[in-house]
């Protein structure tokens, strides 16, 4: 029985009730009258159903989907700006126990060097992370009770905080770990993580149980509770994800709105993320092999409507994709993008050749971070380093409340103009200086609050100066 409100995995994503939202989105695919009712109350920004997005991701009308890729440009626009937040991914371990079959992490791969991270690595790694210019990053490991306890995961938070090189530092830790106890989650909300990561990989229990066929990782409804136990444990910024290609995509797209539902329905608090991995080449992985795989189009259509539906959830890209397909999907509501990644345990300070390499997929969008960001301000993105709104306790609800009040601009277009300037200052080459000091001029010239324009010139001024880390 389908109840958003249950903490039962299987009733709050209600295999029968995704059925009958598949049937009626089929059923009205083409019902005009309907499909205009939905894009008229999308128009209010106050998002939509699973049932409502569902017959918008079903539309086959061109003209309709039109109307739909606008209004995902305009919600953009409403609630993001012209801002796109930069991260970047640092795997700390790559053993695992689970028999994930899509993932070359899998216990049984015997290909792929295993790795784990000592403190005085992940420093290395930090340094270097520094030094492209990144302030926040979502750590990665397998999972593995033995190699990765928990006790691990923390010291690494904390080496991580600790790391100060030149004008660098790492102000936002967000953690992309397996599902774990309210216990665990609690120590990382302690710990000072920023938000919890979980991809669900695929809502489909039966599919589920096949692509995970040996594990902890097994355990359908341990997994898909999981958000429930962060949230008890006192993480109130969780981001959830699924890899398409896995499971038919109307499927996973309905159950993964469902999802947010239910978190919204039992803690007031939606998704603060939603990512939208791709399954891709990886070492023992050959993504043909999986029946599901989607084209950019309908991945268009997918980014677009869940930006509608979830007006006030960030959406993430990673380098998963292409320099093309992520200013496609730029436009239709991503407002995070990783950047200058590698997905490969120590990746980053010392990088392995090919063939010893241990990366966890292979990477299309392989440009430095100094590219990612001159290209994103000559699309006419503003990128922001910033991380201010869970230093200032601005999380769960308290975020979604300025958030749905589209209230976010007053502190995150200053703050990514900052954070943006101190890059500049501190790790961009002349060029993408250039560009970004003009870019900032401007930025400046269009803030509507004059008190905030005027703090955010001096302290620009002091930025340039040396004084780092303002924020509103
Ligand atoms: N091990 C953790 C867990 O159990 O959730 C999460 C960390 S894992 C490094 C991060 C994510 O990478 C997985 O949740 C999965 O969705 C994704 N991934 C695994 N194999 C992939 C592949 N071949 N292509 C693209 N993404 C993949």
């Amino acid at each position: 029985m389908y109840n958003p409100k249950s903490k039962n995995a299987e009733e709050f994503i209600s295999h029968e009730e995704i059925l009958e939202t598949l049937k009626y989105a089929d059923d009205n695919k083409n019902n005009t009258d309907l499909i205009d009712k939905i894009i008229e109350k999308a128009k209010t920004h106050n998002g939509l159903s699973h049932r409502e997005a569902s017959v918008l991701l079903a539309c086959s009308i061109p003209k309709k989907n039109e109307e739909i890729f606008k209004l995902a440009n305009e919600i953009k626009q409403a609630y993001y700006g012209n801002r796109i937040v930069l991260f970047a991914p640092l795997y700390l371990s790559n053993y695992c126990v689970n028999g994930c079959v899509y993932c070359p992490y899998h216990k049984q791969n015997t290909n792929i060097p295993r790795r784990k991270l000592t403190q005085e690595e992940i420093r290395n790694e930090v340094i270097a992370l520094q030094d492209m210019g990144h302030k926040r990053l979502a750590i990665e490991a397998g999972e593995d009770p033995v190699n990765n306890p928990i006790e691990y995961i923390l010291e690494s938070i904390k080496t991580i905080y600790s790391v100060k090189h030149k004008n660098g530092s790492i102000r936002r830790v967000n953690v992309n770990i397996a599902a774990t106890s309210v216990e665990n989650y609690r120590k990382l909300h302690e710990a000072g993580i920023g938000t919890y990561v979980l991809f669900q990989e695929t809502y489909n229990k039966e599919s589920y149980e096949k692509l995970h066929p040996t594990g902890p990782k097994h355990n359908y409804a341990y997994h898909t509770e999981a958000m429930d136990r962060a949230m008890q444990g006192g993480i109130d910024d969780v981001s959830l994800g699924v890899l398409f290609g896995l499971e038919s995509y109307k499927y996973e797209f309905a159950a993964l709105l469902m999802h947010a539902e239910h978190l919204e329905a039992t803690y007031g608090v939606g998704p603060h993320a939603i990512s939208v991995p791709r399954i891709k080449k990886a070492d023992d992985i050959d993504p043909s092999a999986f029946d599901n795989g989607i084209d950019d189009d309908t991945f268009a259509k997918i980014v677009a409507c869940i930006r509608i539906a979830t007006p006030y959830t960030g959406m993430i890209i990673s380098t998963r994709e292409s320099e093309e397909c992520r200013e496609r999907l730029l436009h239709l509501g991503i407002s995070q993008m990783s950047g200058g990644s590698k997905t490969s345990v120590g990746g980053y300070f010392n990088p392995m050749p090919e063939d010893e390499n241990s990366a966890q997929f292979d990477i299309s969008d392989r440009r430095p971070l100094d590219e990612v960001i001159k290209w994103l301000m000559n699309l006419g993105y503003l990128p922001s380093f910033c991380t201010a709104c869970y230093r200032k306790g601005r999380t769960g609800d308290r975020f979604m409340e300025i958030c749905k009040q589209q209230q976010i601009k007053n502190f995150c277009h200053p703050n990514a103009i900052m954070t943006l300037k101190e890059y500049l200052q501190d790790y961009a080459s002349e060029e993408t200086q250039q560009i970004g000091n003009k870019l900032i001029e401007k930025e400046v010239k269009m803030l509507d609050n004059e008190n905030i324009k005027q703090t955010v010139m001096e302290d620009l001024e002091k930025i340039e100066h040396g004084e780092r880390d303002f924020r509103f």
